[in-house]
């Protein structure tokens, strides 16, 4: 019949979770859910109050797809970036290591912009804070809530906030914030969305005077759409910009030698260098995967056949390799878009 898991029970508190989460019956909940609420009663067997006026389902949504268990990125998985890993050590992962510390005075802002071109690596940092801080690491893309999730993004945003205050320290990383926070579109803005906005703000209001160990990150490739009352919760805004001629050296390096592939020279190196100026780190990484194919491509050209093909066959990737995949990977961010990040960051940035 119907399993009933076993409940952790302390003296009087009996029963199971579900007659605690406000009146749901057991049938309407299936044991994955139930599961999942049980994860986050807390040492007395009850489900934290924040929690139980909340759809049972979306609980369960932000701890199985948004809760990230193992972010898995380290501040060495990404290149450059000094002055961006330098500002999160400081603002970010010391606080969330020692709260006892940065209290009054140097209590830290509880929201951070990341802006930037798409793929620089902003997801990266969002990752490499939480497994630096130990921190649970919750992702929402914002387009999500207010397209898959209409007209329950709001109940959504609660329960994220709900399950990311139990599973304390957390940082809720907003992928396009922009499309949640953006500049009211006075007549058009949608009732829906106004009030998913405000939910998130409220949200954001509720942790930041609270003793909460929560950290927002937002991050963008469009933060002049940002509102003013956006950036004044985002206090930390920093910019990620397109990796350095030694990142992006670095990424072709490291992306290859994990592979066992890397047999290129430091002119081959710098001869790539120089013709990526203005590609991004997701760029480069499309870069090496095209140059990669390059040896084994030309194997198949020879009339070997793939499923006879030993990895013995394939000569190493060359500098042509790389010039050949630069036809076929082209940089994604335009001169123009770059000068728009700069002129934001000169007026909204946070420089040090
Ligand atoms: P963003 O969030 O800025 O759009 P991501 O962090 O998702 O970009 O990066 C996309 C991919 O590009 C990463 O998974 C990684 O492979 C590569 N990448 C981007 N920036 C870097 C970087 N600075 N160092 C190493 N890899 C990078």
């Amino acid at each position: 019949g119907n399993f009933v898991p076993p409940i952790r029970s302390n003296g009087g508190s009996s029963g199971n979770v579900t007659s605690r989460i406000g009146g749901k019956s057991d049938d309407t909940l299936d044991d994955s859910t139930r599961a999942c609420l049980e994860m986050l009663c807390g040492p007395d067997g009850e489900l934290p109050e924040k929690l139980r006026n909340l759809e049972p389902r979306l609980i369960e949504h932000v701890s199985n797809e948004i809760m990230d268990r193992d972010p898995n990125v380290r501040w060495d998985d990404i290149a450059g970036l000094e002055h961006a890993k330098k500002c999160v050590t400081e603002m970010v992962i010391w606080p969330l290591l020692r709260p006892d510390i940065f209290r009054g005075c140097r209590s830290p802002g509880r929201g951070l912009l990341l802006f930037g071109p798409p793929g620089t690596g902003k997801t990266m940092i969002g990752k490499a804070i939480a497994g630096e801080a130990k921190a649970t690491f919750f992702y929402i893309s914002a387009s999500s809530l207010t397209s898959k999730w209409i007209g329950e993004g709001e109940k959504l945003v609660r329960a994220l906030f709900g399950v990311a205050s139990c599973r304390q320290p957390a940082v809720i990383f907003v992928d396009e914030i922009d499309s949640l926070l953006s500049q009211r579109k006075s007549e058009g803005e949608h009732e829906s969305s106004r009030r998913l906005k405000t939910q998130f703000l409220i949200e954001m209001e509720g942790f930041d005077i609270g003793s909460e160990q929560i950290l927002l990150i937002g991050a963008t490739n469009r933060p002049q759409e940002l509102d003013e009352a956006a950036r004044r919760r985002l206090t930390k805004r920093l910019y990620i910009p397109l990796p350095s001629s030694e990142a992006r050296a670095w990424i072709v390096r490291n992306l290859l030698e994990k592979d066992g592939l890397f047999k290129l020279s430091e002119e081959d190196i710098d001869a790539i260098c120089k013709l990526t100026e203005g590609y991004s780190g997701s760029d480069m990484k499309n870069l090496v995967k095209d140059a990669s194919m390059g040896p084994l491509r030309e194997a198949l050209r020879q009339g070997i056949e793939i499923t006879k093909l030993k990895k013995e066959d394939m000569r190493s990737v060359t500098l042509q390799d790389f010039e050949n995949a630069l036809q076929e990977v082209r940089p994604s961010v335009s001169l123009n878009e770059l000068g728009t990040y700069e002129e934001w960051n000169k007026q909204f940035g946070s420089l040090s």
